[in-house]
């Protein structure tokens, strides 16, 4: 019996390949970007994200967890544009891993790439409490992005593991191809509501908005990242009445109380809509995301007869 075992697992060891590489570790800031890593690294790789969907990606909590995992990583996709610059250069200066260091071989920054909206003109610092300084950073809401910084993650992947290009890239190749589909499908679904006018909380929506039509006409926040005053939000609603705005949509991690009290003075609706992958057990991948947010949009257009 011994000598059977034995056999049996020195078996085990020679049918396994001498030298397999083992798997690359990569690090994301937040689920959309590890999402879309998944779907190109397939099982090349393992991916984890740091931030979880239903937090603030602009506020997030510093573990000191998050250094282990960045000690141990082969790769660092972040969202850039300064989304996390009020949590992550600290961390990855402290996991003193040279390689994930901004603008070393294993960092990626997933922006460049995608289309960026609303890039300043003149100068804006955060000083001005503003937190999107270099343009908005929630440009993975536009699939035409998704494909974008796939190609970017892809790209950087045969960098690393140029063994690996084909599967890589045959990988890239096909997640367009399905997004292609899917994108087509969102489109068609949304077309015949062009043009719906909305309020959001914060500016995570503008890529969103353009790619499917709907006209965002204010937001609760009176600059990114500032809470709302009672002068603004009163300004807010008149413009909401005047223009018959029925729809306010807001990220799942902001207070509802300024949201409900516009909602029951203007009569619109207030729909928690995720940005994220993870924000919520229904939007498990980046496409289940879309979904997922074009279908609450549909269902409250429909409800409300606003467009
Ligand atoms: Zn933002």
């Amino acid at each position: 019996m011994r000598k059977t075992l034995s056999f049996t697992v020195l078996a085990a060891m020679l049918a396994a390949p001498a030298f397999a590489q083992s798997k690359l570790n990569i690090v994301t800031t937040t689920e959309d970007l590890a999402a879309i890593g998944r779907e190109v690294g397939g099982d090349h790789v393992t991916i984890e994200s740091m931030a979880r969907g239903y937090q603030d990606p602009h506020f997030v909590e510093a573990k000191p967890s998050f250094i282990l995992k960045l000690q141990k990583a082969d790769l660092l996709i972040a969202v850039g544009r300064e989304l996390e610059i009020g949590w992550l250069p600290p961390l990855v200066q402290q996991s003193r891993n040279g390689k994930i260091q901004p603008g070393g071989a294993a960092y990626l920054d997933a922006s460049l790439g995608a289309q960026i909206l609303e890039v300043p003109a003149g100068q804006i610092t955060r000083a001005m409490g503003d937190v999107h300084p270099l343009g908005n950073p929630h440009y993975w809401l536009d699939p035409e992005n998704g494909k974008k910084i796939a190609k970017e993650i892809a790209d950087k992947l045969s960098e690393l593991r140029p063994n690996d290009r084909a599967y890589f890239q045959q990988r890239l190749g096909d997640f367009t191809t399905r997004l292609d589909a899917a994108e087509k499908r969102w489109l068609g679904q949304l077309a015949p509501f062009k043009g719906t006018k909305v309020v959001t909380y914060h500016r995570s929506f503008p890529n969103f908005a353009e790619r499917f039509g709907l006209d965002i006409i204010g937001y609760v926040e009176p600059r990114p990242g500032i809470p709302p005053t009672p002068q603004h939000t009163l300004d807010l609603m008149n413009e909401m009445k005047r223009q018959n705005v029925k729809i306010v949509l807001v990220e799942p991690y902001f207070d509802l109380k300024t949201p409900n009290a516009m909602g029951r003075d203007t009569g619109a609706q207030v729909l928690v809509m995720p940005p994220s992958v993870g924000a919520n057990k229904e939007v498990p991948d980046y496409f289940k995301l879309f979904d997922y947010d074009i279908n609450l949009l549909v269902d409250a257009i429909r409800k409300s007869g606003a467009k």
